[in-house]
C-alpha cells in the first residue's frame, strides 16, 4: 500500500513501531540523549544518516584541536631563539594527517561510536529521519511512533554564500580542510570567524601562504575589538595576510587556481579556497510541517527546557543558542531530565506499568546531570540559562570570552564598568616574554556589583576564562572577587589587576 508524501511522491504506508523515544541526528547532543535515556531503561531509537558523533569528532573540535596542538608545538620551537638557545624546525604535515585519520576519526568510520551507543541499550538506525505527523518519525520504509517524545539533534551544515561562480568551483569547507593529506602552497580563507582564524594559523605555521578575506571591518567580529586586534596581529606575525572590509563578489577556478574578486577591484589568488562563512540548519528536511512547526526559520526555536512543541525537543546547533559542543551537551542534560520527568508523569497512573518503574528509578541520575539550571529544587528539571555561555577561539594566543561584550552590555542600557589590563604587564606575562600577547577585559554591571561579561586573551586564555565563567554564572559580588587570593605568578592573577582598573 502507498500513500502520498509531502512532495506528492509515493510513500509506503507501514504500521508504525511503538517505542519510547526517537532521537533524530546523533551528533554530540543527540548521541548523549539517546545513550542516557536508553541507560535509564527507555526504548530508544537513534537515527543518524552520516557518522554517529557528528561534526565535532570527525570534522570539528577534535581534529582541529589536534592540528592546533601540532602547529603550536612548531610555534613554541620557533620561540626557543632568544629564550633557550637556538632551534631549527622542519614542519611535516604527515604525522598530523595520520593522527587525525587514525586516532581521531578511524578514517571517518563510526563503527566504534555505533557500538558505544548500542552498548548503552539504544537501537541504531542508519538513515535520514523526518517527522511524519505527531509522535511519528519516518526513516525510509520504517516508521516509529514515539510514546514519550522525539528529540531533534540534526545540527548545522556549512553555510555557503551565493557568490557568483562559487558553487561551480571545487572549494573546501571544514570537511576537506580537516581531511587534507597534502597541504597546498597557498590558501584563500573566506571568513575571519573563529574557525577561519584557527585553521588559517595552523596552515600558515606549516608553511602555507594563507590569505583571509573578511567582509566585516574586523576578524572575530562577535568578540571585543581588542581581541580582534590581538588575534589579527598574531596571525599576521605568522605570515597570514588579512583583508577586512572586502566583500567577495565573484569566484573563478581555472582548473588549478582560485581567484576571488572582491569589491573595489581587490583580487586574490591561491591554490585552494576554504569557505568558512558560518553554519546553517536545514529545517526544511525535517517534516516540521507535519507537526505544525514553521520550517521557514533560521533555527528551531526552543523554550528553556528545549521544547519545540508538544512531545518534541531539540538539542545542539539546530537550536541556534550557540554552536558549541558544550552547549549541545548542556542542553542534552536538560532534555534527558525533562523527557524522563515527562515519561514518569505519563506512567504514573494507578495501573502504571512498562517503563514507569524504570524511569522512576532513573530520575536520581537525571537530576544529577551536568545541566545546572536556576530552578535548583531537588528533582526539578533544570532550565537553560545562557548568561554565562563560554566560548574559546583556539588561536595562539587563545581568545576566551563569557557573557556580554562591552557593546552588548551598553546596548542593553546597563550601567557598565570596564576593567582592562594587558597580560604583558603582569608578572607572569613579563616572565613568559615571547608569545605573551593578551589581556583581561571585564564588563561589570555597576548597579548590581557583578561581572556580566569578560574576555581573556593569552597563551592560556581559554583556561584563565574558567574563573571568569564562575564569576558571571554565580553572579559573585565584585567585593568578593576583589578579596580573593590569586596565586602568584599565574596568568589568571591578571584578573585582579583588571578588577582594580574597573571604572
Ligand atoms: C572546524 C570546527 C571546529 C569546531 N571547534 C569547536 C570547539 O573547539 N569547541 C566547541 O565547543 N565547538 C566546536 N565546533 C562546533 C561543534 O562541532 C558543534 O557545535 C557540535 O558538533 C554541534 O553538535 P550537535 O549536537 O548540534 O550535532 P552535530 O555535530 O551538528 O551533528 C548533527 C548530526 O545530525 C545528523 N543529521 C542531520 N539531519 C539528519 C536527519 N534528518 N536524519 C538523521 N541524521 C541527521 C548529521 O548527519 C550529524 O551527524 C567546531 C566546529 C567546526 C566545524
Amino acid at each position: 500500500m502507498v500513500g502520498s508524501g509531502p512532495l506528492g511522491d509515493a510513500v509506503p504506508v507501514v504500521e508504525p513501531e511503538l517505542v519510547d523515544v526517537v532521537v533524530v541526528g546523533l551528533g554530540v547532543g543527540g548521541e548523549e540523549v539517546a545513550g542516557r535515556l536508553a541507560e535509564a531503561g527507555l526504548s530508544v531509537v537513534g537515527v543518524e544518516r552520516d557518522l554517529v558523533g557528528g561534526e565535532c569528532p570527525y570534522w570539528g573540535c577534535i581534529p582541529s584541536k589536534m592540528m592546533i596542538r601540532a602547529a603550536n608545538a612548531l610555534a613554541e620551537a620557533r620561540r626557543v631563539d632568544g629564550l633557550a638557545g637556538t632551534a631549527q624546525v622542519q614542519p611535516d604535515w604527515a604525522p598530523v594527517a595520520k593522527r587525525i585519520r587514525e586516532e581521531a576519526t578511524d578514517t571517518w568510520d563510526d563503527t566504534v561510536a555505533v557500538r558505544r551507543l548500542t552498548d548503552r541499550g539504544a537501537r541504531f538506525v542508519r538513515g535520514s529521519g523526518r517527522l511524519d505527523g505527531p509522535g511519528r518519525v519516518r526513516v525510509g520504509d520504517q516508521v516509529f511512533q514515539a510514546r514519550h517524545g522525539i528529540v531533534l539533534g540534526t545540527g548545522t551544515r556549512p553555510s555557503v554564500p551565493p557568490i557568483e561562480g562559487l558553487a561551480d568551483t571545487p572549494y573546501w569547507t571544514n570537511h576537506q580542510a580537516i581531511e587534507v593529506e597534502q597541504l597546498p602552497e597557498s590558501l584563500l580563507v573566506l571568513g575571519g570567524g573563529a574557525i577561519g582564524l584557527e585553521l588559517s594559523q595552523v596552515f600558515a605555521r606549516f608553511g602555507v601562504r594563507v590569505t583571509v578575506v573578511e567582509a566585516l571591518d574586523r576578524v572575530l567580529a562577535i568578540e571585543e575589538p581588542e581581541a580582534s586586534e590581538v588575534a589579527a596581529t598574531a596571525l599576521r606575525a605568522d605570515g597570514v595576510e588579512i583583508h577586512t572590509g572586502v566583500r567577495a563578489e565573484r569566484i573563478e577556478h581555472d582548473g588549478s587556481r582560485f581567484t576571488l574578486h572582491g569589491g573595489g577591484g581587490a583580487d586574490f589568488t591561491a591554490d585552494r579556497l576554504l569557505v568558512v562563512t558560518g553554519r546553517r540548519a536545514h529545517l526544511d528536511e525535517l517534516g516540521l510541517d507535519t507537526v505544525g512547526v514553521d520550517a521557514a526559520q533560521r533555527y528551531l526555536p526552543v523554550d528553556d527546557r528545549l521544547h519545540v512543541s508538544d512531545g518534541i525537543w531539540a538539542v545542539g546547533d539546530v537550536t541556534g543558542e550557540g554552536a558549541f559542543t558544550h552547549i549541545s551537551m548542556y542542553q542534552a542534560g536538560i532534555v534527558i531530565a525533562d523527557v524522563l520527568a515527562n515519561a514518569r508523569q505519563a506512567n504514573a497512573g494507578p495501573d502504571a506499568s512498562g517503563t514507569a518503574s524504570v524511569v522512576g528509578g532513573a530520575m536520581g541520575a537525571a537530576s544529577s546531570l551536568g545541566a545546572s539550571g536556576s530552578s535548583g529544587s531537588a528533582g526539578s528539571v533544570p532550565r537553560a540559562d545562557y548568561r554565562a555561555l563560554p566560548r574559546v577561539t583556539f588561536t595562539d594566543p587563545e581568545v576566551g570570552a563569557v557573557g556580554l561584550t562591552e557593546q552588548q552590555a551598553r546596548q542593553r542600557g546597563i550601567n557598565v564598568q570596564v576593567g582592562f589590563t594587558k597580560l604583558g604587564s603582569s608578572t607572569r606575562g613579563w616572565i613568559h616574554r615571547v608569545g605573551d600577547e593578551g589581556f583581561i577585559k571585564l564588563i561589570a554591571d555597576a548597579d548590581q556589583g557583578v561581572l556580566i561579561g569578560a574576555t581573556s586573551v593569552g597563551p592560556a586564555g581559554g583556561e584563565v576564562l574558567s574563573a571568569l565563567v564562575v564569576a558571571v554564572h554565580a553572579a559573585v559580588p565584585l567585593s568578593q572577587l576583589r578579596h580573593m587570593i590569586y596565586a602568584y605568578p599565574t596568568f589568571h592573577r591578571a584578573i585582579e589587576d583588571a578588577l582594580r582598573n574597573l571604572s
